[in-house]
């Protein structure tokens, strides 16, 4: 199925994709034709460095597999190692080291086997490239060409990645093209700790195993990103979780209290939701929360925040808003919601658009319940009470 994904690339896509191997395929094949053979002390530190990175790469996915996780940017400690093997390797022991992240590629079962292949043989562009910049049979040891070496090794590679990701799909998120901003933190501690760690192996090769704990760590805080998103975001929404629109909410409460700034809370509840759920499935269900947190999204600014409280209740806190600024929010949030309409599969299978959903809202402002986030929310609570009690599809202010 992997191999198939590459023919449906498209064409300028897949004409790069394969550029890039070949290139990559050529040069490895020049390099290990023109290399002499490695001394002892080469083949001595390849080991140390092979056999410190394989240990760390079989730790780390044993405690990613032991906790049902998937890893998330398995390239960071690649590219620790291979810095190091840049700064102390000669170019067919560094081809050697490339067989790390291929050999990774083959074990550990990607969903796109080309597309690792592919980010593998821009891996060994990059770092032949960084390799060059330093000299390549007798590499400069000065830290700036250390530094150097390792931009090199990063930016090549992250351009040709991301040549490759805009090619195969024109209306990519700059995010999707260059990885989120914690991804070129990880990346530049990579690659300064190949730097020390080249340092280390130079002056004893087995030194190679103390970068283990290093390693190991850096490899482990590639998961950050996951971990922070599942612990403040609803996975069906992509909304703020509860606990954590509830710390933003603080946080913003105790600043609009000091500048005697006005705020306002919305809460939110889905009319009838139930009936969505028992007549459509529960998937239908889960399509009408992620359109509605969208609406609500996209009807609100910048700086208010938007949370799944519950089930099928939202929340959000309008800073700055007096009652009649979030009555006039309330109300577009109301309107947008009885306009939505959601693609969804009858129970038969058949497709079906769901356009009669309704929402009530309660309404509570600073202005008449203070800084304290449970008076407001609980002034909320009763608010919308009354708008389900009234008949539903209403804003209520408390
Ligand atoms: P009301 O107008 O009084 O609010 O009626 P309602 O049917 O919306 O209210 P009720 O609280 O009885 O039902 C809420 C439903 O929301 C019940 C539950 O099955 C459903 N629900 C809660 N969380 C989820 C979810 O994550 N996905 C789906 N599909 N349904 C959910
Ligand atoms: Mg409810
Ligand atoms: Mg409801």
């Amino acid at each position: 199925m992997g191999v198939w994904a590459l023919w449906k690339l498209r064409p300028p896509a897949l004409a790069y994709v394969l550029l890039v191997k070949v290139t990559a395929v050529v040069v490895i094949a020049l390099v290990i034709a023109t290399t002499p053979q490695p001394g002892p002390r080469a083949l001595r530190i390849f080991a140390m460095l092979a056999l410190t990175a394989g240990l760390v790469i079989i730790a780390t996915s044993v405690s990613i597999h032991l906790r049902h996780e998937v890893r998330r940017n398995p390239w960071i400690i690649h590219i620790a190692y291979l810095a190091a093997g840049i700064l102390t390797l000669p170019p067919n022991l560094l081809v050697l080291l490339l067989l790390g992240p291929a050999l990774h590629g083959v074990l550990d079962i990607r969903p796109e086997p080309y597309r690792w292949m592919f980010t593998t043989a821009a891996t060994a562009l990059a770092a032949f490239a960084a390799r060059w910049v330093i000299g390549w049979n007798h590499p400069r040891w000065e830290p700036v060409l250390f530094v150097l070496a390792g931009a090199v090794l990063l930016l090549v590679r992250a351009a040709i990645v991301a040549i490759g990701l805009r090619l195969r799909d024109p209306e990519a998120s700059r995010e999707g093209v260059l990885g989120e901003p914690i991804d070129v933190l990880l990346g530049i501690v990579a690659a300064s700790l190949g730097g020390l760690l080249a340092v280390a192996v130079d002056s004893h090769s087995a030194s190679a195993l103390l970068a283990g704990p290093p390693l190991a760590l850096l490899d482990i805080a590639c998961q950050l990103p996951q971990w922070r998103r599942s612990a403040q975001h609803d996975g069906k929404t992509g909304l703020a979780n509860a606990m954590h629109w509830e710390r933003v909410a603080r946080v913003e409460l105790t600043r609009a209290r000091s500048r005697t700034q006005p705020m306002a809370v919305l809460l939110l509840d889905l009319d009838h939701f139930k009936r969505v759920n028992d007549e459509l499935g529960h998937l239908a269900g889960d399509a009408v929360l992620a359109s509605v947190a969208l609406m609500l999204r996209s009807s609100v600014r910048k700086g208010d925040v938007v949370g799944r409280f519950g089930g099928e209740e939202f929340v959000v806190l309008l800073p700055g808003a007096d009652t009649d600024i979030a009555c006039t929010v309330a109300q577009r949030v109301r309107l947008s919601t009885a306009s939505l309409s959601v693609p969804a599969q009858d129970t038969d299978g058949s497709h079906r658009e769901l356009d009669d959903l309704t929402v009530s809202i309660g309404v509570a402002t600073t202005l008449r319940f203070g800084y304290e986030l449970p008076d407001l929310l609980v002034a909320a609570d009763a608010a919308l009470l009354a708008a389900k009690a009234g008949g539903r599809n209403a804003v209520t202010v408390a």
